[in-house]
């Protein structure tokens, strides 16, 4: 696996992968790699002749609060383990070659942005699109791989595709998760015993809704009580939001009706966690 690191070297070998008629496939990453990591870039394998995986924790798409300087970090184990899922290239450029003196351009999408996570993190999306339009035109990928898990950046980044007309096909791949539901993350490990014990009610929530849908409930107002009182049951949880929404536009929803997301983000001790699940009223009357 080649490993690099400035823009202008990948820039380059990018354009000489594509002018010998390879296809590419980028997975765009902060590092610290788990399973779910692993499983985009196999899934990416899939899809094209040649996988490249960004590595890049990524300063504008954290706000001033957050944990940017905290993240977990570990870039010879994410070699290691790219290599061994067979990623031809690593791309692990210095913030300060992605965002030179003078950088003043930014990427927005502008409704999608403005619900779930964009409440709370009312500068995140504008630093992802950004960051993911930069990586485009380095990269220049046939295809880019992103997970659910992180439900309404796959939908934000795809609306920016379509609205820019960028020659990219975003591919989305499940959640990948823990032996005991928990959804992989890196945050995952700034999670101390208890704490991990307690975020199982993240999942477990999503289940009951899963579980009232299947028995008839549409309801969003009772779905949303029934997995607020699940997630507040356990210690240690705050919850930022809980919200049922259409899967494309993000906005709320009143009543599962065809596929709605059930998406939620909660706070386990100090640690912010996400998750969600796509609910079918359609789906779920017929089983
Ligand atoms: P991150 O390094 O957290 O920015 O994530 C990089 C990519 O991996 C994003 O497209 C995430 O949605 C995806 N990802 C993170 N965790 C999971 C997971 N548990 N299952 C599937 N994809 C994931």
């Amino acid at each position: 696996m080649e490993v690099i690191g400035l823009v202008e070297k990948m820039q380059q070998a990018s354009e000489n992968l594509r002018l010998s008629g390879k296809a590419l496939a980028l997975v765009p990453t902060m590092g610290f790699f788990h399973e779910g990591h692993l499983e985009l870039m196999r899934v990416a394998k899939k899809h094209a002749d040649i996988v490249v995986v960004s590595i890049f924790v990524n300063p504008t798409q954290f706000g001033p609060k957050e944990d940017l300087n905290t993240y977990p970090r570990d870039l010879e184990g994410d070699l290691f383990k790219a290599e061994n899922v067979g990623v031809d290239l690593a791309f692990v450029p210095a913030v300060h070659d992605m965002y030179p003196d003078r950088f003043q351009t930014t990427v927005s999408v502008q409704k999608a942005t403005k619900h779930l996570c964009g409440l709370s993190r009312p500068a995140h999306f504008d630093g992802v699109t950004t960051v993911v339009a930069k990586l485009f035109n380095i990269i220049k990928p046939h295809i880019a791989v992103f997970g659910q898990k992180d439900f309404q950046q796959l939908v934000v980044v795809t609306r920016m595709v379509q609205d820019l007309n960028m020659d990219v096909r975003i591919v989305g791949v499940p959640t990948v998760r823990e032996p005991d539901g928990l959804a992989m993350s890196s945050r995952n490990s700034f999670l101390n015993p208890l704490e991990r014990e307690s975020a199982l009610c993240l999942k477990k929530s999503l289940d009951l809704a899963r579980n009232l849908v299947a028995r008839g409930e549409f309801q969003a107002s009772i779905l949303i009580k029934g997995v607020k009182e699940m997630i507040l049951s356990s210690p240690f949880t705050e919850i930022d939001y809980v919200n049922l929404c259409d899967p494309v536009s993000m906005e709320n929803v009143q009543k599962v009706e065809g596929e709605t997301l059930l998406a939620l983000a909660v706070r386990v001790g100090k640690t912010r966690l996400i998750d969600n699940c796509l609910l079918s009223a359609k789906l779920l009357r017929r089983i």
